[in-house]
């Protein structure tokens, strides 16, 4: 039995017809760029997410790029975020001209520790060199952050907040999804995300009208009341039509694959919450997540690389995210930042290993992964 990380193929076997049409659509009526199938995705997915407007683009590090130039970020700016995420959290911050400035993490959910928030804030007002600006949470794996312990200190504090959710669309806070946080929420449709596309995409989601306008902006070089009218700094941001018109499809699946993904982590957890040499994802109340990763925290380090290479015998595919967090890559050694300096986040990088996780694992596949693990 051969078990996929994620299956995008039995996915696609359920809508091979209707994807085909609808790229045949597009062939046919030739808007390559901003298509109507734009706009029908970007309401369809703002009203999913609870948000008054959404902006499609080109990918999860755009929507996050356009969302710091909408919101006026860059040099002299400090924007509080997370290490423990994929490098474009980071580097997005780092690209305007901004600085980052990372916050340890929680040592059970692994998002962004509010408390140790509230101290970087304090110590950067403190040292008066960068503008305490923004906060870039990220849902790590899916899993909302502490919301109600974070919008309180950006409130406080005079914080702007970009939600990156590009590993939780679909995930849910007490009944408010995630994607609709803080002044823009940004999620991206890479293939291997909960949502995915068939190539790069990704989105930007807001309430607040001007933003809206600006994010509209920012996607193409910043234009101004046409083409040929720049009134500031921008990007190539666009989605391609023929991926909105693969979105279209996939989202009408996604509601009963999210329901799917929750039963197997469900099944995960009641296999593997007996171990003793890992811990399980903790969900706190309230809190749904879409599980874009199934992570696994082994009790140190030794254990993590005996369980990786029980899988990696049995051929099942597993992931180590993150060896590398954002503090320790050579791309932000200037800011100087010692691997202990964040001790949760350094930590867990040691510790952490993906399962394979996607709407079509079966229980055999499930049981045979869980044998392997509680047997190693
Ligand atoms: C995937 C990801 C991104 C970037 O999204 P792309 O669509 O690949 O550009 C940003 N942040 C996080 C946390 C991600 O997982």
């Amino acid at each position: 039995m051969s078990i996929p990380f994620i299956d995008l193929k039995a996915q696609y076997a359920r809508i091979e017809q209707t994807i085909q049409d609808n790229i045949k659509k597009v062939l046919d009526h030739g808007q390559y760029v901003m298509g109507a199938e734009i706009k029908e995705l970007e309401e369809k997915l703002a009203e999913y997410c609870g948000t008054k407007y959404a902006v499609a683009c080109a990918s999860g590090t755009d929507a996050l790029t356009m969302s710091l130039l909408a919101l006026g970020i860059g040099r002299g700016d400090a924007v509080f975020t997370s290490a423990f995420t994929f490098f474009a959290t980071g580097e997005t911050i780092a690209m305007i001209g901004a600085t980052p400035i990372f916050v340890d993490v929680d040592p059970r959910t692994m998002n962004m520790d509010c408390e140790k928030l509230q101290e970087a804030i304090d110590k950067v007002k403190a040292e008066g060199k960068l503008k305490a600006t923004a906060i870039m949470p990220v849902d790590i794996f899916g899993m909302p952050c502490d919301y109600d312990a974070m919008m309180p200190i950006a409130e406080a504090e005079g914080l702007k907040v970009i939600e990156d959710a590009a590993q939780a669309f679909g995930a849910d806070f007490k009944g408010k999804r995630c994607c609709s946080y803080g002044e823009i929420g940004c999620t991206s449709f890479f293939p291997a995300k909960p949502l995915g596309c068939y190539g790069d995409g990704g989105m930007c989601f807001t309430d607040d009208e001007k933003l809206y306008e600006l994010l509209l902006s920012v996607r193409v070089h910043g234009q101004g009341k046409d083409k040929y009218e720049n009134v500031r700094f921008g990007v190539t941001g666009r989605m391609d039509t023929m991926q909105a018109a693969i979105l279209l499809p996939k989202f009408d699946l996604f509601p009963e694959e999210l329901e799917k993904r929750n039963e197997i982590a469900a099944y995960y957890n009641e296999r593997l919450g007996v171990s003793e040499e890992m811990a399980v994802p903790f969900i706190p109340e309230g809190l749904k997540s879409c599980w874009a990763q199934y992570t696994l925290i082994a009790k140190d380090e030794a254990t993590q690389e005996k369980l990786v290479k029980a899988l990696q015998d049995a051929s099942i595919p597993v992931a180590r995210y993150y060896p590398l967090p954002l503090h320790m890559q050579k791309a932000f050694d200037y800011l100087e930042y010692k691997p202990e300096d964040l001790p949760v986040t350094y930590e867990l990088s040691k510790t952490v290993f993906s399962l394979p996780m996607h709407p079509y694992l079966t229980k055999e596949m499930q049981d045979t992964i869980c044998d392997t693990l509680l047997n190693a």
